[in-house]
């Protein structure tokens, strides 16, 4: 499993859900990994889960509301391992779910937005100068960055379309200079975020489920797996792409 030897990778929120199986999965794949958030226990977790399959792997705990943080975050990255080819930006918060635009409260709306939308824009600005040639860069959307998404919310949504906005610009603007970088929009995964917002109720979980054509959710593996191909040199040729995983949802 040697796809990634020798590449250096910093995935950002990689201490639950997602974040940590795509941590895993390109460690499994010879990548030295960086996992980023703010919580620092369960990030050493994972680094231990890492380095026991033989991988190798540290912790630096960074909060993508804050420049300073992620200035630090990409510092202290190239001096462990030197440089950064491959980054994923995956933190992102869910906000109110079920409530309508006009009763949304402000300081969430602003919150979602910072983390969500400002955060990714914040952790590509001090990636992209650190990348190697040929350096790939996947940020984490959602299928409710493709259509509006009433559960969600309307910040969320917002959020989610505004990364693909971001993604396919700076994609558009470093193509010469042989950087890559795409977005993953996947339908409902199981994972804490789903859990608080959409799976804790049997019926409002049947209901989600339904939403997706190949009648279940998707799982934290066929995601990593997705973003394994992403950052590899198989997909040499996709750039400013927001890839579609979710079962048939927006099909
Ligand atoms: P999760 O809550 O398990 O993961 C979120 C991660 O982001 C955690 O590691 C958390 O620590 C980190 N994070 C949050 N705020 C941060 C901050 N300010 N600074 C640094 N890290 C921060 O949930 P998840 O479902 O694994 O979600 C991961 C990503 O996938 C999110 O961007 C989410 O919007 C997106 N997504 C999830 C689903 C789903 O159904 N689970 C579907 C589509 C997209």
């Amino acid at each position: 499993m040697t796809m990634l030897a020798g590449r250096v990778a910093l995935v950002v929120g990689a201490s639950s859900g997602i974040g940590k199986s795509i941590a895993i999965k390109l460690a499994s794949h010879g990548a030295k990994v960086v996992l980023a958030s703010r919580r620092q226990m369960e990030g050493d977790k994972v680094v231990a889960e890492i380095t026991a399959l033989g991988g190798e792997a540290c912790f630096i705990a960074a909060d993508v509301t804050s420049s300073e943080s992620i200035k630090n975050l990409l510092a202290q990255t190239v001096s462990t391992y030197g440089g950064l080819d491959i980054a994923v930006n995956n933190a992102g918060i869910e906000g109110s779910t079920f409530v309508p635009t006009a009763d949304y409260d402000e300081a969430t709306f602003d919150a979602v937005i910072n983390t969500n939308v400002t955060g990714v824009w914040r952790c590509m600005k001090y990636q992209i100068p650190q990348l190697n040639h040929q350096g790939v860069i996947v940020n984490m959307s959602s299928i409710a960055g493709l259509r509006g998404n009433e559960m969600m919310g309307c910040a969320y949504s917002a959020s989610k379309h505004a990364i693909i906005g971001l993604t396919k610009t700076a994609a558009r603007e470093y193509a010469a200079q042989g950087i890559r970088i795409n977005a993953i929009c996947p339908g409902v995964i199981k994972t804490d975020i789903a859990e608080r917002s959409l799976l804790h109720d049997e019926i409002l979980k049947r209901r989600v489920e339904k939403l997706h054509p190949i009648g279940r959710l998707g799982e934290v593996d066929e995601v990593a797996e997705s973003v394994l191909w992403m950052v590899s040199d198989q997909s040499s040729f996709m750039t400013g792409h927001a890839m579609v995983l979710d079962g048939g949802v927006t099909a």
